[in-house]
């Protein structure tokens, strides 16, 4: 037998079809990438992006586009990411040859714009060939890598609408630009040392540094212990050799940041796992086209300087994701380079080149400035392995526009998130948007920012948001912000409780409308009854809760003061475990008079707000065993405690809570109470146990505490699914005991994904909240 084929027969068996390609399959060598194997496999038709994606017809054997529809899936574009495949039969049209068309003919496009991706592989071997006609050049991209949402202005994302507009590009990159068979074919940003963009050197009293190679001439100073200050893709960052502690500790004296670990960029894979132990799972992630920073276990003896991460065993490590960056390190003097955000404390990071001088004026030596605009400003991501999945702490470059899904359609809305951390989120139909990371919203800055990201995220997606979404808690800038936006709009606002909102993104996430038992906790949440919560212990569904448990009220002598001080806490934790005011004293550290003062505002409850935060519990924790009297940065407290547990086991028994009372459906929730923990605690201290094995026992009995609590609401509801949520999950240590012992007992746990499980994670929470509320809302008229 043979396999010939009758070409009559063949002819009989063709046939056409069209197919509509969904996710992301714009910007990203999709339709280049579609014509490659609409030739390979001999087939015509045309391909053309449309409004939601982009529309394909071919035409030829049924076996050949078989195979084409099979490779299509199989060999997608690294960037891309292909929802779906809508398959739909046409009558044949006899066409020969296959062709690309211009996006007008379909309509117009609104997929918005791709994030921003790592160099690629191609690319980076072009930057080192020193026959290549981009040897050495610092922006060469082509469509499978370089800058997307950080340098348009607007849709559609074309050339005309970034900040490459200004730059002409030279026959050859037009040419290249052109040719649907080559990498660059419509890669907006292509440029070339004739065309492209340029880097020059900038003293700290703005004037042009004179250098052959600024590049080089930055190197020199980079080796010289001199900090730089280098503008990247989403903003400037600072930079000094991570293995030059002297270097190190000048930059934190003039950032004035002194605690809060520095993130390290180190040239390649081999060099990070010389830096850290890596699992695979990490080493994965670092490599991802996003280049997120991870949170790795630092290795010991590693040459990275002590001052870039103080008191902690896990580095924020990252690898090069920009040419500019790869160029940095392709020079042997460059080891390993603290990479920060140039900004003040929480301020947003800069990206103007004379905000730039105006604002890293005092902090930097000289800076490696660019005239390719940064149009959007945006962070690093940070990401970290918990419990063997990557889970996003900050979503930032690289992820951001990318639409997060949600389980159904949602109406157009804005959700504003929260507090700290802020990120927002529109949504329509199917995904939500969510901002870049806008840091505190605690000044004019920080809401400066946010309406700057909100104006260019509703231009991107033409979103008209027709209802405002906000915290419950009355005095957030940003729940102020919301409710004039929505006035002057005449829209309708939503509250969502906070832990509401933390749990339902996790269920979102997951595709599930609940009930499930929702643990999330956290350090600060507005709850219905006025108080701070952040231990609780949910029965939710996307549209509403119930509370079921949650750690007993510790008043926080001092309000905010209590956040900033972990001595507060400690103090007030053992006062309310039954301490008396000498051990109490003794154990927290505060002097007599402290003492007295504190005891007198939890007695007559003045400024002493209760809250049942599980980060403030941490932070009694750490005041009592660590001696912290005062925290440079949020969580510093919880990471240091985790930190020094991370040798210890984990079957650790766990120091006991106690549970008091519960009704839950009367309106009574069930309070944990960690009391007798504090009792065993101060005695392990006293008799001379170890502080990692304390630290250990502490977070073992916390795990153990919410898991007892999430049984007794298995039993009272017959629930047996778990959804966590909030930012104590980015406590590795925690998130992986709960999940053990969950699963133990027969629970089906789930974990943020996409979006972090922290406050960055808070708008998505919502929008699924609101979205299932008005969904609802609408069905329910409908039966009327
Ligand atoms: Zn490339
Ligand atoms: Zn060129």
């Amino acid at each position: 037998m043979t396999d010939d084929i009758d070409p009559t027969q063949e002819r009989k068996e063709a046939r056409r079809a069209a197919l509509v390609v969904r996710g992301v399959v714009q910007g990203v060598g999709f339709r280049p990438f579609i014509y490659r194997l609409a030739t390979e496999e001999g087939l015509a038709g045309f391909i053309g992006n449309d409004t939601d994606g982009v529309t394909i017809e071919i035409e030829g054997p049924q076996e050949r586009v078989a195979a084409f529809v099979a490779r299509l899936r199989a060999e997608q574009p690294p960037l891309a990411r292909i929802d779906s495949v809508a398959e739909r039969e046409l009558a044949l049209v006899g066409e020969t040859g296959f062709r690309i068309v211009a996006s007008e003919v379909l309509g117009r496009v609104s997929t918005g714009i791709p994030a921003d991706a790592a160099t690629c592989p191609d690319c980076l071997r072009e930057l080192l060939d020193p026959n290549d006609r981009r040897y050495r050049y610092p922006f060469l991209n082509c469509t499978n890598c370089g800058p997307r949402f950080t340098i348009t202005r607007r849709i559609p994302y074309d050339r005309p609408q970034t900040s490459m507009a200004k730059f002409h590009m030279c026959s050859e990159c037009q040419r290249e630009y052109d040719d649907p068979l080559n990498r660059r074919f419509h890669a907006q940003p292509n440029a070339c040392w004739v065309c492209g963009p340029q880097v020059w050197l900038v003293g700290a009293d703005g004037a042009k540094i004179a250098s052959d190679d600024a590049v080089t001439a930055c190197i020199d100073r980079l080796a010289a212990g001199q900090i730089m200050a280098i503008k990247g893709i989403g903003g400037f960052h600072l930079s000094v050799d991570a293995t030059n502690q002297a270097a190190v500790m000048r930059l934190r004296e003039r950032k004035h940041r002194y605690g809060k670990p520095l993130a390290v960029m180190v040239r390649d894979l081999v060099a990070a796992q010389a830096a850290c132990l890596l699992t695979a799972e990490e080493e994965a992630l670092l490599t991802t086209p996003a280049r997120p920073i991870v949170l790795a276990a630092r290795r010991e003896g590693c040459d990275i300087a002590e001052g870039v991460a103080p008191g902690i065993p896990w580095l924020g490590v990252y690898l090069p994701y920009a040419p500019l960056q790869h160029l940095l390190f392709a020079d042997a003097r460059v080891r390993a380079l603290v990479m920060t955000s140039a900004n003040l404390s929480e301020e947003p990071i800069a990206i103007d080149n004379e905000e730039a001088l105006m604002r890293l004026g005092g902090i930097a030596d000289a800076f490696l400035m660019h005239d390719r605009e940064i149009l959007q400003r945006c962070d690093d991501s940070v990401a970290a392995v918990v419990d063997g999945a990557p889970q996003l702490v900050r979503r930032a470059r690289g992820f951001v526009p990318l639409g997060v899904p949600l389980p159904f359609d949602a109406p157009s809305l804005l959700a504003v998130g929260g507090h700290l951390k802020n990120v927002f989120a529109l949504a329509r139909g199917r995904f939500a948007y969510q901002s870049q990371h806008l840091g505190d919203l605690e000044n004019l800055t920080g809401l400066e920012f946010f309406r700057e990201s909100l104006d260019h995220l509703t231009r991107t997606f033409e979103i008209e948001p027709k209802t405002v979404v906000h915290d419950l808690h009355p005095g957030y800038l940003s729940t102020e912000w919301a409710k004039e936006w929505a006035q002057e709009r005449g829209l309708p606002l939503i509250a969502v409780q906070h832990h509401h909102a933390h749990t339902a993104g996790c269920m979102a996430e997951h595709g599930l409308e609940g009930p499930v038992i929702g643990l999330a906790l956290d350090g600060t949440g507005y709850g219905t009854d006025g108080r701070i919560w952040g231990g609780e212990v949910l029965i939710a569904r996307l549209e509403g809760f119930k509370r079921f448990a949650h750690l007993d009220y510790v008043p926080m002598p001092g309000g905010e003061a209590a956040i900033k001080e972990p001595w507060r806490m400690a103090f007030a934790a053992l006062r309310t475990a039954g301490f008396d005011l000498e051990s109490a004293a003794s154990l927290a550290g505060p002097t007599a008079e402290e003492a007295r003062v504190l005891d007198r505002m939890m007695e007559r409850g003045v400024n002493a707000p209760l809250t049942s935060s599980l980060g403030r519990l941490f932070d009694a924790v750490a005041g009592v065993v660590l001696k912290r009297r005062v925290v440079d940065y949020e969580a510093q407290a919880a990471i240091e405690l985790e930190g020094i547990a991370v040798d210890e086991p984990d079957d650790e028994p766990g120091y006991p809570m106690k549970f008091l009372g519960g009704n839950w459906t009367a309106r009574e929730p069930m309070r944990i109470s960690a009391d007798p923990l504090w009792h065993e605690l101060a005695e392990d201290l006293r008799t001379g146990v170890s502080k990692p094995r304390i630290a250990a026992q502490f977070h073992a009995g916390v795990a153990a505490g919410f898991v007892q609590a999430v049984v007794m609401a298995r039993a009272a509801t017959g629930i047996s699914q778990v959804a966590l949520s909030g930012g104590c999950m980015h406590n590795r240590r925690l998130a992986r005991l709960l999940r053990v012992k969950l699963e133990a007992v027969g629970f089906e746990v789930f974990q943020h994904v996409q979006v972090s499980p922290g406050d960055g994670g808070l708008s998505y929470g919502q929008v699924a909240v609101a979205a299932a509320m008005l969904n609802q809302s609408k069905s329910a008229g409908k039966l009327d």
